[in-house]
């Protein structure tokens, strides 16, 4: 779903000077105190370094995973309407099969010796997850805005990522409601010339951080996806897509089992290997294409500062930042969803 940035500012304190009255005295007086307050401030930098060292090998020992969960990768789920929160009458039922898978995922983290978990609800307007029904100790993001929508809540302080519901990039056949980002009006993305998948897109802004992914479930084809460019990952397929609309998937209770078991089996595989995996990134300079469906909505999307328009319904941004990419890739999917 389309979502709009938010920019935040930041706080600056204000400084004090010296007046032009000031006496020789006052001005030795002023230096030497502000000797002081700078070795002070080293000193605390100091403190303040060791410190954070610290919590990181506390960290190391007691593990923290970051969960993005989206729905239409979830077993049983192979409609529209079942992930779609305006009134739909099988939605309900939706929501308690994505909360089961991600309640699993929680449980198999939990079970390999992750101490935090924070878990981003990642579809639709993002208030889908029953919160009653997850560990009780489950930090849960939910709504929206949220600036870094998908990946909101990331910070560098995880040792590892999961991606629980996934699908297939837009444009892939044999995969359960295939799209990257916007399902109506999105074409095709793709990232120095590489296909994207919202899994793509999301493992390198969790890269950003540093934090590598380790986990994906969904349909073969969205573990086919994630296999491509992460290749250690360990995928979970709930369930066998045979066209757009149609699977045969695991029982709800055998896909949670099989997640459970997963993560498991992939945070002790990363606690075995001594080190962390290697966070997933795009070569520099990054170029995005977004082909929107619509002359119409790349007529709307140009107007993004920055942005180029090499074809009719293609806007690229290149930059070497990702997290600016990411961000001007959200920019576009607002301008080009406002119109059909
Ligand atoms: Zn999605």
């Amino acid at each position: 779903m389309p979502l709009k940035c938010r920019a935040f500012n930041c706080a600056k304190s204000n400084c004090r000077s010296a007046g032009d009255g000031s006496t020789d005295a006052s001005r030795r007086w002023t230096s030497m105190m502000a000797t002081v307050v700078l070795t002070l401030r080293v000193r605390a930098a100091r403190t303040s370094r060791t410190e954070v060292r610290g919590a990181l090998r506390v960290n190391r020992l007691s593990m923290k995973l970051y969960i993005s969960a989206d729905m239409e990768g979830v077993a049983g789920i192979t409609a529209s309407e079942q992930t779609d929160p305006n009134g739909q009458p099988e939605y309900p039922q939706s929501c308690k099969l994505m909360t089961g898978e991600v309640a699993a995922a929680c449980q198999g983290a939990f079970a390999a010796g992750v101490s935090d978990i924070v878990v981003n609800d990642s579809h639709w307007n993002m208030r889908n997850i029953i919160h009653e029904e997850l560990p009780p100790q489950v930090r849960l993001i939910r709504g929206s805005l949220k600036p870094l929508s998908m990946n909101q809540g990331l910070d560098p302080s995880f040792q590892a990522a999961a991606f629980i519901g996934y699908h297939a990039p837009v444009g892939v056949a044999d995969a359960i409601l295939d799209h990257t980002y916007s399902g109506e009006s999105v074409y095709d993305v793709r990232i120095n010339g590489e296909l994207c998948s919202e899994a793509r897109i999301n493992a390198a802004m969790a890269g950003e951080f540093g934090v590598p992914v380790i986990f994906i479930s969904g349909d073969q084809n969205a573990c086919a996806d994630a296999k491509s460019f992460l290749p250690g990952i360990e995928a979970v397929e709930v369930k066998q897509a045979m066209g757009r609309y149609s699977a045969a998937s695991l029982s709800p209770q055998e896909a949670r089992a099989a997640i459970k078991n997963g993560i498991e089996r992939a945070v002790r595989g990363l606690q075995s290997e001594g080190a962390r995996a290697r966070p997933f990134s795009f070569k520099t300079p990054i170029r995005l294409e977004l082909t929107f469906s619509s002359t119409a909505r790349a007529d709307v999307a140009s107007l993004l500062p920055g942005s180029e328009r090499p074809q009719a319904r293609t806007i690229s941004f290149a930059h070497e930042d990702y997290t600016t990419v990411f961000k001007a890739f959200r920019a576009l999917l607002v301008l080009g969803g406002s119109i059909s």
